[in-house]
């Protein structure tokens, strides 16, 4: 019989309302089980871990991706596949951030939830929940995982993790996959879409995670009238490694002498810059505008297609790896686990 370990962090999926304050509370695990009698109808063994304390995927923090990474690891030969049980608000954040911690990964990884609580009539829970587990689960006729991806399974669609943001606080379909498209579609029939769907190296080392994700980094996201102060205020910050620089379209900026000046002044400091657009689909390429160009002649590093979640992530990975600064700035602009179509342009 396939297995799968079923690991609860919390979110909608399973809060109840709290009668003294009117808003949503995570609840015990238990009570989902009971909500979803189909899991145990499945063929499919599944096991449980929750979350102590369980949290609102507003309050996660790297820490929490180390569990969940460690959870993944402690268990890795005993399980076919893995759900996580996970908030939406940050999920696409998680996604990413486990797609760099769980290395040599052949076994899927699918992170899920819900708009509206699992005991609440119309809840999009349990048909999320249910068809994680059977693709977590799913292997080909030689016996490998169809999926060997960490995904996110929402409302009829598999997408790739790190490609993925919450784009509606309203909509069961709350999920994007602006630039590469979804690795299954839950019909009838769930409908892989083999040709995207990542091949697993077969001459890889043996599974393992990495734990250490670096803090020391800060966002910049431009707009018309941005001021000095604003910039150098994250820019000059002493203790930060790494900055994800949000810019225009292609990838552009403004070409004012005193924003260049603070930009190069953080490169030759040290400092790694990653340039990702403010735009949802597309990449950035500093080699169609002047304004693009003067950033990438400065040593600022194009970061391609890739999500906002993804960059902020990838540059915590690569930074907790103490790597030298050359070899994180190479690593950031080409893809290590699918994240970006194209490297650096
Ligand atoms: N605030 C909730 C969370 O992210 C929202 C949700 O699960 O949909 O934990």
């Amino acid at each position: 019989m396939n297995s799968v370990l079923l690991i609860y962090t919390g979110g909608t999926i399973g809060m109840k309302t709290n009668p003294a304050t009117g808003t949503l509370a995570p609840f015990n695990f238990d009570q989902i089980e009971a909500e979803v009698p189909e899991l145990k109808k499945f063929g499919i063994k599944v096991d449980t871990i929750t979350f102590s304390p369980l949290i609102d995927s507003s309050n996660i923090t790297p820490a929490e991706w180390v569990r969940m990474a460690l959870a993944i690891k402690e268990n890795y030969d005993k399980y076919d596949g893995f759900v996580v049980l996970h908030g939406t608000d940050t999920m696409s954040y998680s996604a990413s951030a486990l797609s760099f911690m769980l290395q040599n990964l052949d076994k899927p990884v699918i992170l899920t939830g819900s708009q509206i609580p699992i005991g609440v009539p119309r809840t999009d829970g349990k048909e999320n929940l249910i068809t994680s587990v059977e693709i977590a689960a799913a292997k080909r006729n030689d016996e490998k995982a169809i999926v060997p991806e960490v995904c996110i399974y929402f409302e009829n669609h598999l997408f790739r993790g790190n490609r993925t943001s919450k784009y509606s606080a309203d909509h069961f379909n709350a999920f994007r996959s602006y630039n590469y498209p979804p690795l299954a579609e839950a019909g009838i029939d769930i409908k892989y879409n083999i040709p995207y769907i990542r091949a697993v190296d077969p001459f890889r080392p043996h599974f393992d995670v990495v734990t250490e994700m670096s803090e020391n980094i800060a966002v910049l996201r431009l707009y018309p009238g941005i001021s000095k102060a604003s910039v150098d205020s994250i820019l000059g910050n002493p203790d930060i490694e790494g900055v994800i620089l949000e810019t225009y379209g292609s990838g552009n900026a403004p070409m004012f002498d005193w924003f260049l000046d603070s930009v190069r002044e953080a490169v030759e400091r040290g400092v790694i810059i990653l340039n990702i657009t403010q735009c949802s689909v597309g990449t950035v390429n500093m080699g169609i505008y002047d304004t693009g160009r003067a950033l990438g002649a400065i040593g600022v590093v194009g970061g391609g297609d890739m999500t906002f979640e993804t960059a902020v992530t990838k540059m915590m990975y690569l930074l907790g790896k103490s790597l030298d600064k050359e070899e994180v700035k190479k690593q950031l602009s080409i893809p290590l686990r699918g994240e970006m179509t194209h490297g650096q342009m």
